[in-house]
């Protein structure tokens, strides 16, 4: 589908029903698939030969989302999975062992932070944390013999900074590392991350992708661009003795990263996507480019409106002039997504009363539903960390995180006014 713009692909990528089949993707509600021959079946556990066996490894449906996330990434391949979390924990488990490293920008959405901070630490793979403003010496100054990878986000969760993606991918290249890049505030539409150098992509399908607040899921994708054969990822050269010796870079070539995360641990993990979730992210995807393009519109009239009302400390926005990021924001992202942080005079007492008295954006700890919702995330999301990792991730205690829906943009501004004006 490479000749389509990405509209055309977001509906038409993926399933191909031929002549006879039903229009729509199909839910493939099957747990397993049936073989006329043992001999058909020992060759699809030995990855010889491709085909469905199991859902914990692959399905139909499954597939078919795939197929199109990986389309409109423009990668070689892609793994769905049952949650953003484990997307981030499978891609990262598929290059790094217990005693290997990470370095990963500090302002990552709350969950991912200790996902590598607590839980990857218990496994023996440590992680360095740096400041997304850094310089290069700095960043460089924490890569050493066992680091495997850089992790960062296009669009940080919930600070809003723009990434500097080829600062980042020339970084990482330079040092025979992959970049990672979490892609989920601004999705395929905004950004292309690979276009720019990522390694590999990582999506929450729970927020945009899906976007209608139905299902939790989320997505790897590989570029197949990343040169594995320097030495210092014996995890895909070297022969694995569970697949009779096969090496992944040997069989597989650009396939390799993507084909271990399936066969290795998404086989051990079974972090794997009901087929019903696959049938509504691939739907929600459908109308992916309508709704970002008004997610962002609404969104940017909102900071405009925020920007200027007196009861407000500070906004931030990628597409606002005053924003740090309005120069990344215009070289990387066709719009600045939905979500809007900002600071409301005072502290944590007003941010709470501000969403208390909101009647048309709901309380809900989620981002990239359609309709409007607010969150207070050093109460609630971030709570978790440290005041001090709050900090250096940009938690202020008066923040709050809004995801603008594609509701009509006058009823959104009243709500908030109203809020802001009860406060
Ligand atoms: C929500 C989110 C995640 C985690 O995804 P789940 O689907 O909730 O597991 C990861 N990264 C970002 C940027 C997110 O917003």
């Amino acid at each position: 589908m490479k000749e389509y713009s990405i509209e055309t692909k977001c509906l038409q990528s993926g399933f191909k029903p031929e002549n006879g089949n039903p229009r729509i993707l199909p839910i493939y509600q099957s747990t397993t698939f049936k073989f006329d021959s043992s001999d058909h079946v020992a060759a699809l556990f030995d990855l010889k030969e491709s085909g469905h066996m199991y859902t914990r490894i692959s399905n139909p449906g499954l597939e078919a989302f795939e197929s199109k996330i990986n389309d409109l990434e423009g990668g070689v391949g892609a793994l769905a999975t049952s949650s953003g979390q484990s997307a981030t924990l499978v891609a990262i488990l598929t290059i790094c062992n217990s005693g290997d490293h990470l370095i990963a920008t500090n302002n990552i959405y709350g969950g991912t932070f200790t996902l590598l901070s607590a839980t990857l630490a218990k496994m023996g793979i440590s992680v360095s944390f740096f400041a997304k403003d850094a310089t290069d010496e700095e960043i460089e100054s924490l890569i050493k013999e066992n680091t495997k990878l850089i992790f960062t986000e296009s669009i940080s969760n919930p600070g809003v900074d723009v990434l500097d993606f080829e600062r980042f991918a020339n970084l990482a290249h330079k040092n025979n590392i992959p970049l990672f890049v979490d892609n989920t505030l601004a999705t395929p539409y905004l950004v292309n991350p690979i276009k720019y150098g990522a390694d590999i992509v990582i999506h929450s399908a729970t927020k945009y992708i899906d976007g209608h607040a139905t299902s939790v899921g989320g997505v790897v994708v590989d570029s197949g661009k990343f040169n594995w054969n320097t030495g210092k990822f014996p995890h895909l050269t070297d022969k694995d003795p569970n697949y009779h010796g096969l090496s992944y870079t040997e069989d597989f070539g650009e396939l390799a990263f993507i084909v271990k995360a399936r066969v290795v641990f998404m086989r051990d993990l079974g972090v794997c996507l009901s087929p019903f979730n696959a049938f509504l992210m691939n739907l929600g995807v459908e109308t992916l480019h309508l709704r970002m393009e008004r997610h962002s519109e609404n969104a940017l009239a909102v900071a405009e409106f925020l920007e200027n009302h007196p009861k407000i400390e500070w906004v931030k926005y990628p597409f606002l002039k005053s924003s740090n990021s309005y120069e990344l924001a215009k070289k990387y992202l066709k719009a600045g997504s939905g979500v809007v942080t900002f600071g409301i005079k005072g502290g944590s007492d007003e941010g709470k009363s501000f969403i208390d008295n909101l009647r048309l954006a709901a309380l809900v700890v989620h981002v990239g539903d359609i309709r409007t919702s607010a969150l207070h995330p050093a109460s609630m999301t971030h709570r978790q960390l440290s005041e001090e990792d709050q900090i250096a991730a940009g938690i202020s205690s008066n923040l709050i995180r809004l995801s603008v829906g594609i509701e009509n943009i006058d009823d959104i501004i009243k709500d908030l006014e109203q809020a802001l004006e009860a406060i």
